[in-house]
């Protein structure tokens, strides 16, 4: 049998210091992971963690122009802490996950703030306020073997230079190994999967020709530019 048309290309992102690609194969998001950001948001401070998802295609890299994505008048940042999942698993216990975790890497998690409000006040789907084209902005990848593990330190994000957003890994609602518990035991985390674990209070605006920066302690800066409307 062969295929009806050639299949697009894995999308990727690249491994820090190394020559090779990290394929992507889904990538999950965590909602309300830090209690100021649940606040600004309307809600209480410890909720069990939930999840939605962005397309593999969706990934775009460090440095990349974003066209001003469409319907949307309220284009939002969220700098993240991103998991990249290196062996598969399920019902993982917290203390193995994070021998499911290849690395880790900045992540800027892009939303049409507009849609997601309609959306919730219809009780309906934030796939189109969270999934759209290029929504999914992940810096290079860096591997446990080279830094570690990453469970306090500072994130923030920077826009046009001026600090928007800036809190503390260690004050995540749920910390990595209990979002990989969690989430293995709704799904088989795979390798290749991505986590998206949440931002800290602080969001705000994007506009055209805005530069958006997000600095995880140790880890190089993430930046994207926001290009004319697509
Ligand atoms: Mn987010």
């Amino acid at each position: 049998m062969a295929y009806v048309f050639t299949p697009l290309p894995t999308p990727t992102v690249p491994v820090a210091g190394t020559t090779e690609l990290f394929p992507v194969r889904r990538i999950f998001c965590v909602g309300r992971n830090y209690a100021e950001h649940a606040r600004e948001m309307g809600h209480d401070d410890r909720e069990p963690p939930f999840f939605f998802a962005k397309p593999a295609d969706a990934v775009v890299g460090d440095g990349a122009t974003i066209p001003y994505p469409p319907v949307t008048e309220n284009l939002h940042f969220e700098a993240e802490l991103v998991v990249a999942i290196g062996a598969e698993g399920t019902n993982i216990t917290e203390a193995a996950a994070l021998d499911h975790v290849f690395g880790y890497a900045c992540g800027n998690d892009l939303t049409r703030r507009d849609i997601q409000a309609q959306a919730k006040k219809a009780g309906r789907p934030w796939s189109m306020a969270k999934g759209f084209d290029n929504s999914a902005v992940v810096g290079p990848i860096h591997r446990v073997a080279d830094v570690g593990h990453r469970d306090s330190g500072t994130i923030q994000l920077t826009r046009n230079g001026d600090l928007q957003q800036t809190g503390d890994l260690a004050d995540m609602i749920w910390s990595t190994p209990e979002v990989i518990a969690y989430l293995s035991g709704l799904v088989t985390l795979m390798p290749g999967d991505l986590i998206m674990t949440g931002t800290p209070a602080g969001v705000g605006a994007l506009v055209p020709g805005d530069t958006a920066v997000v600095s995880i302690a140790e880890l190089p800066d993430l930046t994207i530019t926001i290009g004319d409307r697509a």
